[in-house]
C-alpha cells in the first residue's frame, strides 16, 4: 500500500462529532503531535501535507473546517458557525469561544492514535492555554511546535497565487506549485479554486491580526521547550527538508526520555 492510499480521510475534523473516520490510524509507539506556526501564505498548509505523507499523523486545519462548513446549505450551518464564517471572509479572526467550542468538539482527533498535525490552531494566546489545559489533563505532550518564517513581500505574493482542491483541499499556486493540468487536482480531479480571504482586503486584515494575535504564540511556545524555528523561503520540498531532521531530533530526545522514565519507574516498582 502505498503513502497516499494510507491517507487519514479526516472526515471526523472536517464534519465533527457525529462524523466518523473510516479507518483509524495504529500509529507509532510515541504520536507525532505537532502544531504548525506562521504567517498565513508561509506554506503551513502545504507543508502539512508533506509531513501528513510521511509521519501519517493527521492534519488537522480549523481553517478548513470553516471552509466545509461555508459549503453546507443554510439550514445546515449553526448560527455560532454564520457568524463565524462572516468573520472568515473578512480575513478576521473567529472569537476564541467559537474556535474553541469547535475544536473540543472534535477532542477525539487530539486523542488519535496517529497523531496530529495542528495547522491554523492555535491563532491567540487564550487559544493555546485552553489547548494546553486540554492535552495536560490526558497526558498528550506536544512533541514539537514548528513556527515558519518568511518576509511580508514573499507572504503576498504566495496568498495571491494560492489555489486549493474543493475535495481533498490540497494545496497548489498558480506560478510555484501548478497542478498538472489547470484548474484540477492531481491527487483526486477535484476542482481548484481562489480562497474568498486570498483577495488584497483580506490579506492585509489577516496579516495584523496574525502579527497582533498569533507572532506573540512563538514566546509562549519557546519558553516551553517546544520551538522549532524553519526557514519557509524556497521550494516547498527544501523546507520540508529543513523542518524533518529538526522534528526527527525531537522525537528521538522523547523517545529516550520516555524510555528513561519507564526503566526508574520499573526500579522504583
Ligand atoms: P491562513 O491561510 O490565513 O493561515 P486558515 O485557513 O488557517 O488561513 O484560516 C482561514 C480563516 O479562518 C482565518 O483567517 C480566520 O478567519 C479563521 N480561523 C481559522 N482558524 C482560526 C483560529 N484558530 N482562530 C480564529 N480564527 C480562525
Amino acid at each position: 500500500m502505498s503513502v497516499m492510499d494510507n491517507k487519514p480521510t479526516r472526515v471526523a475534523w472536517l464534519h465533527g462529532a457525529s462524523a466518523r473516520c473510516e479507518t483509524i490510524p495504529k500509529g507509532p509507539f510515541l504520536p507525532w503531535r505537532i502544531i504548525l506556526l506562521g504567517a498565513p501564505g508561509v506554506g503551513k498548509g502545504t507543508q502539512a501535507d508533506l509531513l501528513n505523507a510521511r509521519l501519517l499523523a493527521c492534519h488537522l486545519s480549523t481553517g478548513d473546517v470553516f471552509r466545509a462548513a461555508a459549503t453546507r446549505s443554510d439550514d445546515e450551518q449553526t448560527p455560532a458557525m454564520k457568524e463565524a464564517l462572516a468573520y472568515m471572509r473578512r480575513g478576521e479572526l473567529v472569537p476564541d469561544s467559537t474556535v474553541w467550542d469547535m475544536v473540543q468538539e472534535r477532542g477525539a482527533c487530539l486523542h488519535c492514535a496517529g497523531g496530529f498535525i495542528l495547522d491554523g490552531f492555535p491563532r491567540t494566546r487564550a487559544q493555546a492555554v485552553s489547548l494546553k489545559q486540554f492535552l495536560d489533563k490526558d497526558g498528550l505532550g506536544l512533541t514539537a511546535v514548528v513556527s515558519y518564517e518568511l518576509p511580508a513581500c514573499e507572504i503576498v505574493a504566495r496568498l495571491g497565487g494560492r489555489r486549493t482542491c474543493e475535495t481533498c483541499k490540497a494545496v497548489y499556486h498558480t506560478t510555484e506549485r501548478p497542478s498538472k493540468v489547470e484548474a484540477r487536482c492531481d491527487r483526486c480531479d477535484g476542482k481548484l479554486f481562489q480562497r474568498e480571504d486570498d483577495r488584497p482586503e483580506s490579506i492585509e486584515v489577516r496579516l495584523e491580526a496574525y502579527e497582533r494575535s498569533t507572532a506573540p504564540l512563538i514566546e509562549f511556545y519557546r519558553k516551553a521547550g517546544l520551538l522549532v524555528q524553519v526557514s519557509a523561503t524556497g521550494t516547498p520540498e527544501e523546507i520540508y527538508d529543513r523542518t524533518l531532521p529538526e522534528l526527527e531530533t525531537r522525537r528521538l530526545s522523547l523517545f529516550a526520555e520516555r524510555m528513561w522514565m519507564s526503566e526508574e519507574n520499573r526500579r522504583d516498582a
